[in-house]
């Protein structure tokens, strides 16, 4: 019997998705495996998009025209070959914007998914037409969306700050006009729709009428994150820390509780000297609906680029590939990955506050000349 079928399971028996039950925090590997382990493979699809938004974190590979692929059924085996596989995700540019590689890749990988009975997500603007998003809805779990806008206005100039040349209002509204109703759409068919805002510079201040909008499109998810300086998005303004705190102070005091809200990579932790920080952090563990994910890459998951086979520890991060799917198996590229030095610097885990560690990004941010390994969640 192989993985698949051992693991096949009745989708009627999946544990639903919610804030007690996230299979993306790679914390639930150290107490399962006495270690990280890879149970998520996120792959690029694609790196067409019809938008060029100010913030993307993959901007700079985004082409108009793109070669072929690694074959689906090399894809395919080696998914099969991961033995702890829990999710995959599925990305791009806009994993969507060909017809073909919606039919020829991500309605099998999808399907792949559910037949061995782990959990899918797309991340995908959905500005295309709901057809598109249709064919996928049966057998997706998650589909992730930006939202960072107050109105058509801000979706305009957030969406195609980058385009080079210009895009007229109208059409840029028409385009958000399709998102909401597609979000919404994806929502009564059974897809939980998360949305994702990033605290920046633009957001800071509103992020609680953000959730506002996000809660009306019946999204079951709001996911929030703050944004930090990767390539494409290099030159934006940066906030301070305190700027993020209060920006989360702010949605907790007028969030909707019936939406779970999920809070990534954040700045802060249970060993940091910053009382106020640690005091943020204690009042989020004890939200109700409300969870901190650890940072998945490199903990639990690798990103897999369709194009090339090369293997990376997130789709958009500076460290270079450290090898490729079409020579490798996946498990044992994640082992390579973590004998890494930049792994082994950021690989500490405090069992007391859920913890397994900073992202490296926020790490090299802020925290250079810490040494994660020697601190302790400080316990109040
Ligand atoms: S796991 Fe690491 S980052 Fe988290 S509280 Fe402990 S020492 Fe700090």
């Amino acid at each position: 019997m192989n993985v698949l079928q051992k693991q096949q399971i009745n989708n009627d028996a999946i544990m639903p998705l919610t804030s007690a039950y996230d299979p993306w925090d790679p914390i639930r590997s150290l107490p399962q495996y006495g270690g990280h382990r890879l149970t998520s493979v996120e792959m690029t699809v694609s790196n067409l998009c019809n938008m060029r938004c100010e913030h993307c974190a993959v901007g700079d590979t985004l082409v108009l025209k793109e070669p072929e692929k690694v074959p689906l059924q090399l894809m395919l085996q080696r998914l099969d070959e991961v033995e702890a596989l829990e999710t995959i995700s599925i990305t791009g540019g806009e994993p969507s914007f060909s017809d073909k590689t919606v039919r020829d890749y991500m309605v099998p990988l999808l399907q792949y998914a559910r037949n061995r009975g782990i959990r899918s997500q797309i991340n995908s603007n959905v500005t295309l037409p709901y057809s598109r998003y249709e064919r996928l809805a049966p057998y997706l779990d998650v589909m992730h969306i930006s939202f960072n806008y107050t109105s058509a206005e801000e979706f305009h100039a957030i969406g195609f700050a980058k385009s080079g040349h210009e895009v007229p209002l109208k059409a840029a509204a028409k385009l958000y006009e399709t998102m909401i109703d597609n979000a919404r759409r994806l929502s009564e068919a059974g897809v939980l729709v998360s949305a994702e805002s990033m605290i920046n510079y633009r957001t800071h201040r509103k992020m609680h009428e953000i959730h506002q909008l996000i809660v009306e499109m019946g999204c079951t998810r709001h996911e929030v994150h703050p944004m930090y300086p990767s390539s494409f998005a290099r030159d934006l303004p940066m906030i301070t820390r305190d700027d993020m705190l209060n920006a989360i102070e702010l949605l907790l005091k007028h969030r909707n509780q019936s939406v779970w809200m999920l809070f990534g990579t954040l700045p802060f932790y249970h060993c940091s000297e910053n009382e106020t920080e640690r005091a943020l952090l204690k009042r989020l563990a004890a939200e109700p609906n409300v969870t901190v994910r650890n940072d998945p890459d490199g903990r639990n998951r690798l990103n897999v680029n369709l194009f090339t086979g090369e293997v990376f520890v997130t789709d958009f991060s500076d460290v270079p590939s450290f090898g490729n799917m079409k020579q490798m198996k996946l498990d044992d590229l994640f082992k390579r990955w973590l004998s890494h030095p930049l792994a082994k610097s950021v690989n500490c885990h405090c069992p007391a506050v859920s913890c397994c560690g900073p992202n490296l990004l926020v790490k090299d941010m802020y925290y250079k000349d810490v040494d994660f390994l020697k601190r302790k969640a400080i316990l109040e």
